[in-house]
């Protein structure tokens, strides 16, 4: 399934966020493409809270990986924009170990990893429309996301 939202404002980017996270689980993979500034570390932001994570969550451009672990589902972090000219055979960091671990997995610029990526991810591509508007096209192969999606739809 594969739906189109948009974003007026932050109020609108939270409001996905959380339309999203109450369907968290463990093992939850969302890819984040789109370029810089669209939002992908705004979404992740949002998402943190709203599943309870009390820290703040920073780009993790300069680490590629965070985690923030206390809460009962942990949040990963992975943000691979500097794995582009990566080769992924190269890439042994334990990236396979966090996703589709024990927590949710939010990955900014998957497209430099898409080895790593599980085929039943939930994918989200953010379009700058300009000023405050966002196009947020999100889309699954997965039929678990299929509620969601359709909630998102209505809002
Ligand atoms: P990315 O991680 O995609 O590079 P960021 O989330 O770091 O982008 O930055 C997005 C920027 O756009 C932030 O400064 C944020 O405040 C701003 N912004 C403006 N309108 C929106 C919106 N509707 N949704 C998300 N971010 C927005
Ligand atoms: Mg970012």
């Amino acid at each position: 399934m594969k739906i189109k939202v948009y974003s007026n404002n932050l109020e609108d980017t939270k409001e996905i966020a959380h339309i999203i996270s109450k369907y968290v689980f463990k093992g939850m993979v969302i890819t984040l493409n789109g370029d810089l500034g669209a939002g992908k570390t705004t979404f992740t932001k949002a998402f943190g809270k709203e599943i309870g994570i009390k820290e703040e969550i920073n780009s993790p451009t300069f680490n590629i990986l965070k985690c923030y672990m206390n809460n009962n589902i942990p949040l990963y972090h992975i943000d691979a924009y500097r794995l582009e000219d990566v080769n992924p055979d190269n890439l042994n960091i334990g990236l396979e170990e966090v996703i589709e671990g024990d927590g949710v997995c939010l990955i900014e610029w998957s497209i430099y990893i898409p080895n790593f990526i599980p085929s039943n991810s939930l994918n989200i591509e953010i379009k700058d429309l300009g000023d405050l508007k966002r196009e947020f096209n999100i889309e699954s192969n997965n039929p678990k996301f299929n509620d969601l999606m359709k909630e998102l739809e209505g809002k």
